[in-house]
């Protein structure tokens, strides 16, 4: 009778492919909350003119911010099945798991060829 096996078993490339999808999906919805706020602050700003609707506005996104920071923190990586982008209490949005350093590209570099010729 086995219990708590320890050893991981090796993910096939769909399920690293699947899992790092998730991964860059994630990361869009992070960093588009992060660079949409300087925007659209200056927007609402223009627009409106009223300090209260952009302070209202910053709470909304402040809140959104977080839900956009748990939903990368707890993704998890698809080879060392760890947290891809946390290291103990450090969230490191970098473009590598921060435990296996599996690229978030990975699956699409093996035949990726260059499209963006001149
Ligand atoms: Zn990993």
């Amino acid at each position: 009778m086995e219990e708590h096996v320890e050893e991981k078993p090796t993910p096939s490339p769909a399920e690293i492919s699947q899992g790092l999808s998730k991964i860059r999906a994630r990361r869009w919805f992070f960093f588009g909350v992060v660079l949409i706020y300087v925007p659209a602050l200056l927007i609402v700003l223009k627009v409106s003119q009223s300090g209260k609707l952009t302070l209202s506005l910053f709470g909304l996104w402040v809140f959104v911010l977080i839900i956009a920071v748990v939903l990368a923190a707890i993704v998890r990586c698809p080879r060392c099945k760890e947290y891809y982008h946390t290291n103990g209490p450090t969230f490191l949005p970098v473009r590598k798991c921060v435990h296996c350093g599996l690229f978030v590209n990975a699956d699409k570099q093996k035949k990726a060829p260059k499209t963006d010729t001149p």
